[in-house]
């Protein structure tokens, strides 16, 4: 990797005479073009692993293989623009790539307000942009002895409006849902905080966070931890919120996210209606098509390596999880294993209640789950979600709880 100064990046690029290639044509590729374009920089080619990509143009750029990328000249100026810097970075090294940076010091040196970008939200930028420098910091902070968590799924309830039947979150499964121990989770949440340096995103979520009457209880404790910097709440646009619940979103940390799935989200534009009246924060997307990964696979007997590539591939495997009071590595883990669905394994989660642990002590347990894991139990019985998994139509209905055969 090198390093380098926004300022004196024109020169550079320019004095050296190579193409500019951007790894990952999603929504940081999307940034990272405006900023250099900003710069008076053309951007020459994206390289995506997703096939359905290759050939075709993403903002204006053609996409390449990367069987395609490893043609070109090793002294390309390569700038990994998706969240997997340490694990693209150790691979084009290995090729013989010498040219290759990560977008942290250029995200942080432009202005993206005035711009609207097809991929993302105005609102959701700033959130973007912190989540790719946490990925990319990610070594740094191992290494530094620091805990910063760029953000932590916070699910209070299993009970949802909607019964999706390839919630990805395994909402479908839950034949007698229930909401979460506020006492439990307050506790964990205290002794968690304890731990940590910095929390960038707490994420509150369900099934819809709004079927829990007290969830209001739950965002202003999140809110009101001094390490933390935003709450977000998640919703499906089914439920408008009021009384408490809409008060606790007026807090200038919390932002309401909202996915429109169209005539199921019956409630979407009364709810923006809302945000608007009140000064609340939102932001919404209209999703339309889903990866199919709400599914409970039998035992998949994958060897080690294919456990490994799950993982790495995983575009949640680092989406850290709060469920009863364990943590886990992502909520597909956390949620099969609430329902038995997968066999226990202790090295997979974090009890944060286990008073028999320090401080100190739960703090190495938290980093061993957040910095060294290269897959967790669940990957063996997981669809996984990387780009070669396949699309489907968004929130499709089920009326009865799914059957899933249970392991214990
Ligand atoms: S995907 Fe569907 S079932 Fe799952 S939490 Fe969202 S709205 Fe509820
Ligand atoms: S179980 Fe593994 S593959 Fe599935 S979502 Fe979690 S980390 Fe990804």
């Amino acid at each position: 990797m090198k390093n380098y100064k926004t300022s004196e990046l024109k020169n550079k690029l320019t004095s050296n005479g190579h193409k500019i290639i951007l790894f990952g044509a999603g929504d940081i590729g999307e940034l990272v073009k405006y900023a250099l374009n900003q710069l008076g920089l053309k951007v020459d080619y994206y390289v995506d692993n997703d096939k359905d990509k290759h050939g075709k143009k993403r903002y204006g750029v053609k996409v390449l293989s990367f069987q395609e990328l490893t043609l070109l000249n090793k002294n390309s100026n390569i700038f990994i623009s998706n969240n997997y810097y340490s694990s693209i970075g150790a691979e084009l090294n290995k090729l013989g790539f010498t040219n290759f940076y990560d977008c942290v010091e250029l995200l942080n040196n432009t202005d993206f307000k005035d711009h609207k970008f097809e991929s993302l939200h105005t609102l959701k930028i700033d959130r973007r942009i912190e989540y790719y420098k946490n990925m990319c910091l990610k070594d740094e902070y191992s290494s530094s002895g620091e805990l910063n968590i760029k953000n932590l799924d916070v699910q209070i309830t299993e009970r949802c409006s909607l019964k999706c039947s390839h919630c990805s979150n395994l909402m479908q499964f839950y034949e007698k849902p229930v909401n979460e121990d506020l006492d439990l989770l307050f506790s964990s949440l205290d002794r968690f905080m304890e731990c940590v340096d910095k929390i960038y995103e707490f994420r509150v979520l369900g099934g819809d966070p709004f079927m829990n009457k007290d969830m209001y209880k739950v965002v202003n404790k999140l809110a009101n931890y001094d390490k933390t910097e935003k709450v977000i709440v998640y919703t499906n646009g089914r439920i408008v919120p009021k009384g408490p619940n809409l008060e606790c979103l007026k807090n200038e940390k919390v932002i309401l996210d909202m996915t429109n799935y169209g005539s199921l989200s019956n409630n979407h534009q009364q709810i923006v209606k809302v945000c608007e009246e009140n000064k609340i924060s939102y932001s919404e997307s209209l999703t339309t098509v889903w990866q199919d990964c709400g599914e409970i696979l039998p035992k998949q007997d994958r060897s080690e390596l294919e456990k490994k590539r799950k993982f790495i591939d995983c575009c949640n495997s680092d989406q850290l999880s709060l469920l009863k009071g364990k943590l886990y590595r992502c909520p597909f883990s956390a949620n099969a294993e609430n329902l038995k669905a997968i066999p226990f394994n202790s090295d997979d989660q974090v009890d944060l209640n286990d008073q028999k642990i320090s401080i100190p002590e739960l703090k190495i347990k938290i980093k061993d789950l957040v910095y060294n894991k290269d897959y967790v139990s669940a990957c063996d019985f997981c669809n996984g979600r990387d780009y070669t998994v396949k699309k489907i139509k968004a929130a499709e209905q089920t009326k009865k709880p799914l059957p899933y055969i249970r392991v214990v």
